[in-house]
């Protein structure tokens, strides 16, 4: 495909996507202006996070570090692009993820916070942070942290508290991927109530980054403020992805 056709394939899935958004939030009874797409880009090259930049949007998801380190390299020079890291975080991957991250949407132990925190402010950046909460009931009471994705819920008070303490990070909100074979309607409604908690106390904690290609009209309904979008957009991934 020649550039310009990729740009124009592009700019008509934009089109579509934001029209299945703006019913979404006319079905849910929200401003559309409530509700902010997050374009997932991983596998995709930079040149289409230019495109999608033209096309005006400036939130672009990502999930590996590496990947995301030479993209942010690369597009430099483009105004006011934020990056969000929507992938689970390996300690050491933090020093790099500091340089260029804006949010980071998968915080889920006591361990990462420390090691973001050391490294936001060892690059002299501040980090907004979104805990990862695992909607799973099954997984989310395994004590192994690998076996698991996001923090159990009864977790999410006592890492508020550690994000809101440090001194470089930014306690945002809250995030969640659905767990695969449900109804996502429950598990979403189940992370507004956990942000409403959280909410009481940090009253600043106002995102709710859920919702993708698959589940987004339940996640409006429920209140997400975040979409995460990638294949609606871009198209299907021809790599394996994790
Ligand atoms: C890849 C990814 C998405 C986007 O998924 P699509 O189904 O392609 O829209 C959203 N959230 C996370 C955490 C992802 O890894």
């Amino acid at each position: 495909m020649t550039p310009s056709r990729r740009g124009e394939e592009l700019a008509r899935n934009l089109d579509e996507l934001e029209h299945r958004i703006a019913a979404a939030c006319l079905a849910a009874g929200r401003p559309r202006d409530q509700v902010k797409l997050i374009a997932v880009t991983k596998t995709f090259p930079a040149s289409d996070i230019a495109f999608l930049h033209d096309l005006g949007l400036r939130d672009f998801g990502e999930n590996r570090d590496q990947e995301a380190a030479v993209k942010a390299a690369e597009l430099a020079g483009l105004i006011d692009l934020r990056w969000h890291f929507i992938g689970a975080v390996q300690t050491n991957k933090c020093a790099s993820l500091a340089r260029y991250a804006g949010v980071v949407h998968a915080v889920d132990r006591q361990r990462l916070v420390r090691a973001l925190d050391d490294a936001a402010s060892r690059a002299g950046r501040r980090l907004d942070c979104l805990i990862q909460v695992d909607l799973d009931p099954d997984r989310s009471r395994n004590p192994d942290p690998a076996a698991r994705s996001g923090a159990a819920p009864a977790d999410v008070e006592s890492l508020a508290h550690a994000i809101a303490a440090a001194r470089a990070l930014d306690l945002a909100g809250v995030m969640a991927v659905a767990p695969l074979g449900v109804d996502p309607r429950e598990p979403f409604a189940m992370l507004a109530r956990i942000s409403d908690e959280i909410r009481h106390q940090h009253p600043s904690a106002t995102m709710i980054s859920a919702g993708m290609s698959g589940d987004m009209e339940a996640a409006i309904e429920a209140g997400a403020t975040h979409l995460r979008v990638g294949t609606a957009l871009l198209g299907s991934r021809r790599h394996a992805v994790r």
